[in-house]
């Protein structure tokens, strides 16, 4: 694969790639695969046009009412991950210096933007809510390819001051924007991105209930995805039709009754090894089904088009992610009295500190609600930091106990 990326650019490999997706998707019409076929035909399409490079969770909305490509870190390496290129990314990273003990993601992220795999971004945004790295990481991207950055800080309150700094910030991301566009911002443009994206909010908290049902009719990798991917997309009819879809399939679904034995109720936590979707196979062989993911959480409230900068601040900074780990855990414990599950599955990724060093105070907010919690540790990027024998005899283990 990576001899064929080096002969063949990664557009054709892209073109390829939306070829097959596209047949996939004629072959078995559902949601799941219309958003991968939607996402890899995003990529394709952003050899052509003027791509943002940011981080999970920019607010879209805005990048795509100035017709932006916006790319987050995060799926460029889940992708590069799924598609075994990782190898490629890292070795190309490393050799620039960026060793293996910071976060993979940052690593195959510079890899691809260095090796062209990505397009080269027309600006960077590094929003710092989630994780101290992707400040340095995406500067030094930025500096190496002389491109414009700007470094989004979040404080981390939800205080009225917080609110407005934030929304100044975006206003001077509004600002970049123009120049890198060359257009003005549409007001009209970002009021529809803002009625798009609350429709599809309700869209997705419809889904969300759903799958409290029992058995869930919605769980594992492609719930995972679906969630992931929305990041990137949110704003865009594309994505409001994608959900109105998957709810219809979703009813549908619990309309027939579904005939899958659901043993085990799981919360997922953070993100799962995107080269190999394993974790999900041992669970589902066994019957346990993860019926809902930390990062499909609708921790935002409907946003307000006539304050769109205020309304998008606040969407910025009521990330669960943001602040003490303590948060986190509490959005956790609800969630996982919602789902009425039985147990949660963290993966703490290697070097990610935001996500692993509250491990411990999520396990005991969990406990207190009589729900263990497994913590799974790897590289969710890159195989080699990866124990398939381990993973396995851990889920296991935990499954048994439950
Ligand atoms: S895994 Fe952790 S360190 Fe890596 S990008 Fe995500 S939050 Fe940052």
């Amino acid at each position: 694969m990576e001899e064929a990326l080096k002969r063949a650019g990664a557009k054709t490999i892209f073109t390829l790639y939306e070829i097959h997706q596209w047949l996939k998707m004629k072959r078995e019409p559902s949601a799941y695969n219309a958003l991968i076929h939607r996402l890899i035909s995003h990529t394709r399409r952003s050899y052509k046009g003027k791509v943002l490079l940011t981080g999970y969770p920019f607010p879209m909305e805005l990048a795509h009412s100035f017709g932006l490509l916006p790319m987050i870190g995060e799926i460029v390496s889940a992708m590069i991950a799924s598609a075994h290129l990782e190898g490629y990314a890292l070795r190309l990273a490393e050799r620039e210096g960026y060793l293996r003990d910071g976060c993979s993601f940052h690593r195959a992220t510079l890899g691809a933007a260095l090796s062209h795999f990505l397009p080269v971004p027309a600006v960077v945004v590094a929003p710092s809510m989630i994780c101290d790295g992707v400040g340095k990481f995406s500067e030094a991207l930025a500096k190496r390819m002389r491109l414009p950055y700007y470094f989004l800080d979040v404080p981390h309150s939800l205080s009225s001051e917080a609110v407005h700094y934030v929304a100044g910030e975006l206003r001077e991301i509004t600002t970049l924007f123009e120049e890198v566009t060359k257009t003005r911002l549409s007001k009209e443009k970002l009021r529809r991105a803002i009625l798009i994206s609350n429709e599809t909010r309700r869209l997705m908290l419809k889904v969300a209930e759903l799958r409290k049902r029992k058995p869930s009719p919605m769980y594992g990798r492609w719930a995972f995805n679906f969630a992931f991917i929305s990041f990137l997309l949110m704003g865009t009819e594309e994505l409001l039709e994608l959900y109105r879809r998957l709810l219809s399939e979703l009813e549908g679904k619990l309309a027939k009754g579904d005939p899958t034995e659901e043993r085990y109720r799981i919360l997922f936590l953070l993100a799962p090894p995107y080269h190999t979707m394993e974790p999900f196979h041992i669970l589902e062989n066994r019957g346990a089904h993860t019926v809902f993911e930390e990062l499909s959480y609708v921790y935002w409230d409907e946003l307000d088009p006539d304050k769109p900068f205020i309304s998008l601040a606040r969407k910025v900074l009521k990330n669960q992610f943001l602040g003490s780990a303590e948060r986190r855990a509490d959005v956790v414990s609800e969630l996982a009295s919602e789902y009425d599950v039985d147990g949660a599955i963290h993966f703490s990724h290697f070097g990610c500190r935001q996500g692993g060093g509250g491990v411990r105070i999520l396990k005991e907010a969990l406990a207190s609600l009589g729900v263990p919690l497994l913590d799974l540790d790897g590289d969710c990027v890159d195989p080699s930091g990866y124990s398939s024998g381990q993973v396995r005899t851990r889920i296991e283990g935990f499954l048994e106990m439950l």
